[in-house]
């Protein structure tokens, strides 16, 4: 478990999971969780209740494409 407030969606939860696992900061939301890299230049929003199916996968791609990204063991 994370050290961060439980999203309330399972799937985005495992999304804050695996960007912690990759190095990255993870900061509470009141209205957004932000998630911040390794390397100190990226950084993106994670929403409490996002449209569209695919927020979670689409996160996840843009942080594997960030240059710092290090895959979780
Ligand atoms: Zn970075």
């Amino acid at each position: 478990m994370g050290y961060w407030k439980r999203h309330k969606r399972k799937d985005l939860e495992e999304v804050l999971e695996v960007f912690h696992q990759a190095g990255w900061l993870i900061e509470d939301p009141p209205t957004y969780y932000t998630l911040k890299c390794p390397c100190g230049k990226h950084m993106r929003w994670l929403h409490l209740t996002p449209s569209g199916a695919n927020y979670g996968r689409n996160a996840l791609a843009w942080g594997r494409r960030q240059p710092c990204w290090r895959e979780g063991l």
